[in-house]
């Protein structure tokens, strides 16, 4: 536990060393079955494990049984369990992320009506949608300021319509609540910005088959969300101040940034520990593969990669849990760093996969090294939240004003 340095407390200690029992225990010896694990049973047998201890209540609200948490240990606790599988990590950080909304604005209907069973003893799934059919990134845009923004919510006596569709969330088709983003009226730009929740059993909602993919491939489940005048109460939107879901909006891209770099250095560490035992335990030469230079260089390089990503991460989650000094997670600055630690680690994890499928030549290449699982599962967190495109001109944004493209 060395490597989290001073970041994290005695408490958190505790917390790591249950996870990583679990982890080595329940996840390293069937992460090749959860990538196969069509209908789903042992990815909510792990995920129910998890709740067992807890975690699926970090970040819920106190009232309900959940549990008081900070950035550093949300996503410490996030990167232990992506060593063993990234897309376990990635589905059991979503309640928080959706909830996270209706408890900054106190709206105790949602909490009440919607969160309950979040805080039960099995993990629920939940799903947050942003992006649309049209594009993801011009959702996300700073630029655009939510007018590209398609699902629409009118208000009909006390309920909201809501008309329009989402692409890829995770959890589509497999959650019981759906927070959605909508606009009221794309001229309002942020103004407009509606976040409304959407209990699974809600007439006009409906799904696609899910989406046959690359990684994440049942550990997360992605499909096309459709709303066909879907009707919830009025006090389904998060928050009655406008501006302040625009806010919230801008949370989910700071702490899904910050999360997703979290999830990329656990895929990475566990793909340096096979590169590590591998080369510590095949010769050429008379000598082990990591007592070459050549290779002796590579390991390097890779600690380097997964060590800086790591303390970048944790400088940012300290940060994050500083907002006296550093301001509010939505603020540009606090997302171009999040932003910055997703990028950074995003394309670290897959460069280190890469050389630990090198280091172990076709062993890697085969299933049972895992190392293709990690590498296929990492790639998303490259191209999800933004991408790495929009996510530098999100972080040129935060440190220095630049001119509206639109
Ligand atoms: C496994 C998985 C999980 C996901 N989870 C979720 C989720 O929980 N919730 C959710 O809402 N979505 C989710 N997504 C969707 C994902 O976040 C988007 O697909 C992603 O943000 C990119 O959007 P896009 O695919 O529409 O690409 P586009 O936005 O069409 O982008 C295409 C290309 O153009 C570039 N580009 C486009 N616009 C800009 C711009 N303004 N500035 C700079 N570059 C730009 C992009 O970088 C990219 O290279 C998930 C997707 C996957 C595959």
């Amino acid at each position: 536990m060395k490597e989290y340095g001073d970041f994290i407390s005695e408490e958190d200690r505790m917390t790591i060393a249950a996870i990583r029992d679990f982890v080595k225990e329940e996840i390293v010896p069937i992460r090749q079955q959860l990538d196969e694990d069509e209908d789903r049973k042992l990815v909510h047998l792990v995920l129910d494990g998890l709740a067992e201890m807890g975690l699926h209540k970090r970040g819920l609200p106190e009232s309900l049984g959940g549990l008081r948490t900070n950035a550093v240990s949300l996503t410490v606790g996030y990167e232990e369990v992506a060593r063993g599988d990234c897309g376990i990590a990635m589905t059991m950080s979503v309640p928080a992320w959706v909830f996270g909304p209706a408890m900054r604005a106190h709206n105790e209907r949602v909490v009440n009506d919607l969160c309950p069973p979040y805080c039960g003893d099995e993990f629920v799934e939940a799903c947050q949608g942003m992006t649309e059919p049209a594009g993801g990134c011009n959702i996300e845009s700073a630029e655009y300021r939510g007018k590209t923004i398609q699902t629409r919510a009118r208000l009909e006596g006390s309920e909201w319509v809501i008309n329009g569709a989402k692409q890829f969330p995770s959890g589509a088709s497999v959650s019981d609540v759906y927070l959605i983003t909508c606009t009221t009226d794309p001229e309002l730009m942020e103004e407009g910005i509606a976040l409304i929740y959407v209990p699974a059993d809600t007439p006009g909602l409906s799904f696609s088959k899910p989406e046959n993919k690359m990684g994440m491939r049942f550990t997360d489940v992605n499909a096309s969300i459709y709303l066909d005048d879907v009707r919830v109460p009025m006090e389904y939107r998060a928050s009655k101040e406008p501006m302040k879901d625009f806010q919230s909006f801008r949370n989910f891209l700071s702490w899904g940034r910050l999360s997703s770099a979290a999830f990329a250095v656990g895929a990475a560490q566990a793909a340096l520990d096979i590169a590590l035992e591998f080369t510590g335990q095949r010769y050429y030469d008379g000598k082990l593969v990591r007592q070459h230079g050549l290779q002796a260089n590579m390991l390097a390089d890779m600690i380097i990669g997964v060590e800086s990503a790591r303390f970048y991460y944790l400088t940012v989650a300290s940060m994050f849990d500083n907002r006296k000094v550093y301001g509010s997670p939505y603020t540009d600055e606090q997302i171009a760093r999040a932003t910055g630690a997703k990028l950074y680690a995003a394309d670290m994890a897959v460069k280190v996969c890469n050389m630990a499928m090198e280091l172990t030549g076709s062993y890697g290449y085969m299933k049972d090294y895992n190392i293709e699982k990690y590498l296929r599962d990492c790639k998303i967190i490259q191209l999800w939240e933004g991408g790495g495109q929009l996510g530098r001109i999100d972080v040129a944004r935060g440190h220095y004003e630049m001119m509206p493209f639109v």
